[in-house]
């Protein structure tokens, strides 16, 4: 199995016309079953239908881990794998790590002078983030600047579409924002820039508004399944709730935890029927199983007809099965660490091209060039 570029060294997925993607992950650990079905389970699947783009957000993970960076760089390889693992064809999308691409953070820099203070104080996920994550000092600019930087990660590729789950669709609302202040300050000037004179103000309004004048365009979102993956506890599954289970997982452990699950709560004893809508096993039986099994699981819970463990038994054998070929991906490209490193540097390099582009008429347009 050869999972490189062409002999060109030329993405196939970007030759085409198709309508530009992009994602990105913030690198904190081998990847769950969460992060596979609410992410990358989905990009697996849009790099068949557009040019795409998926990062590593390895300076992201600096936001919140500034203290302590000494797990950053296995992570970010652990999360590689994962990537190559869980279905990623570099033949078919481009794979890049953030720290690898500076326009990221010139952007950023760049994109700060514009963009108004209110807009990320009033961010959700800055006050959440900083009640859940008390005993982490996150007073700092890193953290309220991070959904700038997460916009200058995608306005500089210019994709057509961000790929999201429903929750999570309001945080492309500001580098919407972002993108709209940036074409109505700088837009005309670009045209300047090339030598028309614009002293008419109506004129000058006119070229605001003319899509000749949009030098970032306005991402759309994407919206892509998200099925509710409960963890081991029944709360979402997270790493920082250690409700796990890992796409790296082996076997005998991934038997064990799902022994331990939790279930419907009302079902105390094996002669108690239980209620499978209320009982996190079944949650993942409904994303793995098959629907005979879904049918025989909920029937016979319903009935007392099957005990539990029986039950966790089903849903661990259809997860083994979605698991065995993607930890078969992560052994090969584990032993061949040579062939992961050139899938990320003819990333890197793709993508540090196309973000270049993007620096440049930024600069352009900001008379800083
Ligand atoms: S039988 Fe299955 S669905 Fe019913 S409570 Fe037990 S684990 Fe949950």
């Amino acid at each position: 199995m050869t999972l490189s570029t062409t002999e060109s060294g030329q993405n196939p997925a970007s030759t085409g016309e198709r309508p530009r993607v992009l994602s990105g992950m913030r690198p904190t650990g081998k990847l769950h079953l969460g992060n596979y079905m609410g992410a990358l389970y989905n990009w697996v699947k849009l790099q068949h239908e557009y040019e795409c783009y998926f990062f590593l957000a390895d300076y992201h993970a600096l936001t919140t881990d500034y203290a302590d960076t000494s797990k950053i760089k296995e992570n970010r390889s652990d999360v590689l794998l994962d990537f190559l693992a869980g279905g990623l064809d570099p033949k078919l999308c481009t794979i890049f790590a953030q720290s690898a691409v500076p326009a990221h953070f010139e952007l950023h820099v760049l994109l700060s002078n514009i963009t108004p203070l209110s807009w990320l104080e009033r961010v959700p996920s800055y006050k959440d983030q900083q009640e859940q994550l008390r005993e982490k000092d996150l007073a700092t600019y890193g953290f309220l600047g991070y959904p700038l930087l997460q916009s200058a990660d995608i306005l500089l590729y210019k994709p057509k579409y961000v790929p999201v789950g429903q929750d999570q669709a309001a945080h492309v609302e500001i580098t919407r924002e972002i993108a709209r202040r940036f074409n109505h300050i700088y837009g005309a000037r670009e045209d300047q820039a090339l030598g028309s004179a614009h002293s008419d103000k109506e004129k000058l309004a006119e070229e605001l508004s003319s899509p000749a004048s949009i030098i970032l365009p306005e991402p759309d979102v994407l919206l892509t399944p998200s099925p509710k993956l409960p963890g081991l506890d029944g709360r979402k599954m997270s790493k920082s709730y250690g409700n796990t289970i890992l796409l790296s997982e082996e076997e005998p452990v991934l038997r064990q935890k799902l022994k331990g699950m939790v279930t419907d709560p009302a079902r105390v004893r094996r002669t108690d029927p239980g209620n499978p809508e209320v009982c996190p096993v079944f949650d993942l039986h409904k994303v793995f199983s098959s629907e005979e099994v879904k049918a025989e699981a909920s029937e016979g819970c319903r009935t007392a007809g099957i005990g539990c463990i029986q039950c966790k038994g089903w849903l661990a054998d259809a997860v083994v099965r979605e698991l065995v070929p993607i930890q078969e991906r992560r052994r090969y490209f584990e032993a061949n660490p040579d062939e992961v490193a050139s899938i990320l540097q003819a990333g890197n390099a793709r993508a540090n091209e196309r973000a270049n582009q993007t620096l440049q008429e930024v600069r352009v347009a900001m008379g800083v060039d």
